[in-house]
């Protein structure tokens, strides 16, 4: 039997067809999965009806909506590529990727009419489908589509191997590259998931994160769907309406990037009833242990990281609870049936697999695993690259310890190298976040004449009457910071920029520092 995404539904409607399958908050819409799949069927039907067919490319331009979620299964059924798009992207950064994937169709919202209407007629051979009331003239109705569909099954020859999805990388190191999985990646990368955040068809999961990035969809809304459970989905991530709805939903578990964890820490948690909590899982960006403290002590439920990348589906390691103080800050053991190397980086072109360096040493991460992706779409020169030798080069640096934890240190590129030494950007701003008046941190290089490169954070207040002063004292005091490490420049800002996934986009940050010195505001 040839385990397919569409497979694993019909097998979950076929046990649990009379349960609860999805809450979609916004619009007050629940589906228990016989009736889902029904809508799957129809919009399938309908997506066909417009000339979808095996290996066509649909893209979706949405929040979190039980019509995202509906895509997903539809375009499994009809073996047609699923392609979500990151909803916080602008007109002409969609553009790229519609020229680059060429949809025959996109689903989109009112929110984000302003992010299509103006690039539209580029693209006369997609159809563009409407999910709210009142299409605009350049688009359909996704509802009249769907009502005019059948509900019958869809008939295709799908195979595990089939190509099933085109996921955009989240953009922090340059243009966005299309990451081709297969059904199997992501199948297998669901029941990876479903072992290590023990999940069963009681569950009922929060559905926070966005759904177009591979970490909330492959990591916790399928594997939900796999084993029956519930998918609560909310539209977008509002702290306030995250607490209600565990306390008013009983939701068991659900995946939130550091910086959402971090916002919900700053809410009034004695307002709202968190005990049905059973598992947080994090990851897609380092989260500093100081951080992960707080989480453990203020919410009281067990946690899991992850650490991996869209590339290899993507989680490669899970830090389990047991683990979180023992071993903080680091990002844990391989994913089952993935091993990883730490080899040492070449300048010149891709590390090669079997240089690797001992126990303890940092080098780059690479990985090889079940998940791994096909390639990037229309992107053999990146491809050839990155999987040079079967492995996938990750571009970030660490190492293993001797009971094969991995500490991730940093990416390559957003390492400081300061008078001859590297810094790692991220054990300077773990040392930071341990001061209570910092909320929100970033450190970044900046280049000095004298040391080649020079140490600046850029620091949110969560505490109005914190100074650059009070910082240096914490540095100084630290016996994990060397002297070296040790920002010579404090920038204090209202926020950082950060991507869909709760990255920071350093490469803006780098931009502010370049202004502010040219226009001398230093
Ligand atoms: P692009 O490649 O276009 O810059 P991106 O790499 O940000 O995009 P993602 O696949 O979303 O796209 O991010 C993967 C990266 O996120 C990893 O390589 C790593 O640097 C970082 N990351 C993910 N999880 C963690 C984690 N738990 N701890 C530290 N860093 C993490």
């Amino acid at each position: 039997m040839s385990i397919t995404i569409g497979k694993i539904f019909d097998l979950t409607v076929g046990k649990y067809g009379n349960k609860e399958a999805l809450y979609d908050v916004r619009k007050n819409l629940r589906f228990t999965y016989k009736e889902w799949s029904f809508e799957i069927n129809r919009l399938a039907n309908a997506l066909q009806q417009e000339g979808v067919r095996k290996g066509d490319i649909v893209s979706t331009y949405l929040f979190n909506t039980e019509e995202l979620a509906t895509t997903f299964f539809a375009c499994a059924k009809l073996g047609a590529i699923f392609n979500p798009i990151n909803f916080r992207l602008m007109s002409e950064e969609v553009a790229y990727i519609l020229n680059d994937a060429k949809p025959k169709v996109v689903i989109f919202e009112k929110m984000l009419e302003s992010g299509i209407e103006p690039i539209a007629n580029r693209f006369p051979h997609t159809a563009f489908w409407f999910i709210d009331e009142d299409a605009p003239a350049f688009a359909v109705s996704y509802k009249k589509k769907v009502a005019a569909a059948s509900r019958s099954a869809i008939q295709a020859e799908i195979h595990e191997n089939d190509l099933y999805a085109i996921m955009y990388t989240s953009g922090t190191t340059g243009r966005p590259k299309g990451v081709l999985h297969c059904h199997r990646d992501i199948v297998e990368q669901s029941l990876i998931v479903i072992s290590a955040t023990k999940l069963d068809s009681h569950d009922n999961g929060l559905v926070t994160a966005p759904m177009f990035h591979c970490a909330e969809l492959h990591c916790a809304f399928l594997p939900r769907v796999h084993v029956g459970a519930t998918n609560t989905i909310l539209h977008h991530f509002e702290p306030q309406r995250v607490l209600q709805l565990i306390t008013e939903e009983k939701i068991t578990k659900f995946f939130a990037a550091p910086t959402m964890w971090n916002m919900l820490l700053q809410e009034k948690l004695d307002d709202y009833q968190l005990d049905s909590l059973k598992i947080g899982l994090y990851g897609a960006a380092p989260m500093a242990p100081a951080l992960v403290y707080a989480c453990k002590d203020k919410l009281g439920i067990a946690l899991v990281q992850a650490y991996g990348m869209t590339e290899m589906g993507p989680a490669i390691t899970f830090l389990s609870d047991e683990d979180q103080i023992s071993k903080a800050g680091s990002a844990g053991q391989a994913c089952l049936n993935h091993e990883i190397r730490i080899v040492r980086p070449n300048e010149n072109g891709p590390s090669d697999p079997d240089d690797t360096v001992p126990a303890g040493e940092t080098g780059e991460i690479i990985v090889q695993g079940p998940c791994m992706m096909s390639g990037y779409y229309n992107n053999e020169e990146a491809s050839i690259k990155s999987l040079h030798k079967g492995w996938y080069h990750s571009g970030d640096i660490g190492y293993l310890d001797d009971e094969g934890f991995l500490w991730v240190k940093d990416r390559v590129d957003d390492m400081i190298i300061s008078g001859g030494e590297n810094i790692y950007p991220r054990e300077v701003e773990d040392v930071l976040y341990t001061h209570s008046g910092v909320l929100d941190v970033a450190v970044i290089g900046q280049p000095d004449d004298r040391w080649g490169e020079s140490v600046t954070a850029f620091v949110v207040k969560k505490d109005l009457a914190l100074t650059a002063e009070m910082l240096d004292e914490v540095c100084k005091n630290s016996a994990e910071l060397a002297n070296y490490k040790r920002p010579r420049k404090y920038i204090f800002c209202d926020v950082l920029p950060r991507n869909a996934s709760g990255k920071i986009q350093k490469f803006m940050l780098r931009k502010r520092l370049e202004d502010l010195t040219q226009t001398n505001e230093l």
